[in-house]
């Protein structure tokens, strides 16, 4: 180091990668890790708000599921990863963050191609908080489109596990852009919509909410939108989830960890319900950021 070396700028996010922390501007991966290279990899996303990790337990315990499902194996207990977490968080200063942690495949040694062989990589980062719709889209609900592509089939990839393969996601939300709507769900192929980029997706009919079963990862918000409705007594349905029975919902939203409760008022163009966000989304959207100061769903961090 020389004589310009000058305190590095934490404030726009920090990344912890192969045993140090750095500005996340600075952060790469080798181009040779098969995270990069083949997707090959799991993640979780968890997120801090006024400065408390949510459901920490919960994302911890299935990062390690994902990981064991694509034989990943980050090397670090839980309570190592909460330490890295905590530590870009309090290093960036972040009050409300959006946390990941990842394992990479790595890289197996020049000349193999056996994946057993590869040493696997651990990597995390704190940004500031993420919303999957802006304060307008919140307020008015978002445009979604029902998209001709389909998920990828569940028998290809698990899609319990968190994971990076998302181009049928990325195709399908380019198309629904390019349509003017602002967000899109992709099906399996058999009429039945099963989630979107980052999020599943709910319809309320008659009193009764409804949510894909298969298919689909198991969104910790997505849990807590089962056992916010259990805790007000409203029936929730977990099966499948026809386009058509969704376009014809009294209410639509959906749950992700970028934002919570999202509402929906349109798909594909045609208003949902009345057009305004709902009593049942707006109750849940209410009760969601309530559960935030829930010392049962809360990890307090100390800042410096
Ligand atoms: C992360 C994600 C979700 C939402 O999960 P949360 O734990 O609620 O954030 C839903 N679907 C996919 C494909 C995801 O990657």
């Amino acid at each position: 180091m020389n004589s310009h070396e000058h305190q590095p700028d934490f404030s726009q996010g920090v990344a912890f990668v192969r045993g140090r922390y750095v500005p996340i501007a600075e952060a790469a991966i080798p181009i040779t890790d098969w995270g990069f290279l083949r997707s090959d990899a799991a993640y979780d996303v968890v997120t801090v708000w006024e400065g408390a990790f949510f459901r920490l337990d919960a994302h911890l315990e299935r990062f390690e599921k994902s990981c064991a499902r694509f034989r990943l194996n980050p090397g670090l207990a839980p309570a190592q990863i909460t330490d890295i977490l905590t530590q870009c968080v309090r290093l960036s200063g972040l009050k409300s963050s959006y946390v990941e942690m990842i394992c990479t495949r790595g890289q197996p040694p020049w000349g193999s191609r056996d994946p057993r062989q590869a040493v696997n990589q651990f990597y995390a980062f704190a940004v500031p908080y993420v919303w999957i719709a802006n304060e307008e889209q919140r307020k008015r609900g978002l445009h979604v489109q029902i998209s001709d592509v389909e998920r990828i089939s569940p028998r290809s990839v698990d899609p319990t596990a968190k994971n990076y393969h998302w181009n049928d996601m990325t195709m399908g939300l380019l198309g629904a852009l390019d349509a003017g709507a602002e967000s899109v769900v992709l099906t399996d192929g058999a009429g039945n919509v099963v989630e979107g980029p980052g999020f599943n997706i709910f319809s309320v009919k008659n009193g009764v909410i409804t949510t894909p079963d298969r298919g689909v990862l198991e969104g910790i918000t997505r849990r807590t939108v089962i056992e916010m409705a259990q805790s007000r007594s409203i029936p929730v349905q977990l099966g499948t989830l026809s386009a058509d029975a969704l376009r014809a919902s009294d209410e639509v939203f959906l749950s992700t960890s970028g934002g919570g409760v999202l509402p929906v008022t349109k798909v594909d163009n045609q208003a949902i319900g009345s057009g305004n966000v709902g009593p049942v989304t707006q109750s849940l959207t209410a009760l969601y950021w309530e559960w935030h100061e829930d010392p049962r769903y809360k990890t307090v961090i100390q800042y410096a």
